[in-house]
């Protein structure tokens, strides 16, 4: 059965050496973070986070860096390119262009902070 992000069934177990090949997979579904991802990328500070959350929302999506945020989850949802990828995912090398910066999430994905915890959608570059 090929990798269809969309269905973890379909996923494979993951293994750090997937990462080598694939063309970022993980990178092209939604990415939540928190304001301390946000911080640590440089996209606000903690001045401006005490000054309100509001304000802050509104000014990211402006930007185009986030699409919305849940007050409930304290989550931000980054804002994606018309194909799919994260607005850091670099089309050609299909790499992270903010890789020491990046969210938690993607630290921390496929093994804990995923739809199926230590599978991966990987897909080969040679199978796109
Ligand atoms: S921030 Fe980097 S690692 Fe995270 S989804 Fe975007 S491109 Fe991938």
């Amino acid at each position: 059965m090929p990798v269809d992000k969309d269905q973890p069934s379909s996923w494979v177990k993951y293994k750090p050496s997937l990462c080598r090949t694939c063309i970022g997979t993980c990178c092209t579904m939604p990415v939540e973070v928190k304001v301390h991802d946000l911080i640590r990328l440089e996209l606000t500070t903690e001045d401006e986070v005490e000054a309100g959350v509001g304000k802050l929302v509104s000014r990211l999506k402006k930007q185009g860096i986030i699409k919305s945020y849940r007050a409930n989850t304290g989550l931000f949802l980054l804002t994606d390119r018309p194909n799919g990828d994260c607005l850091y995912l670099d089309s050609r090398s299909r790499l992270c262009q903010v890789y020491d910066l990046r969210p938690d999430v993607c630290r921390r994905f496929p093994e804990t902070l995923s739809l199926r915890p230590g599978y991966c959608p990987a897909i080969a570059r040679t199978l796109r």
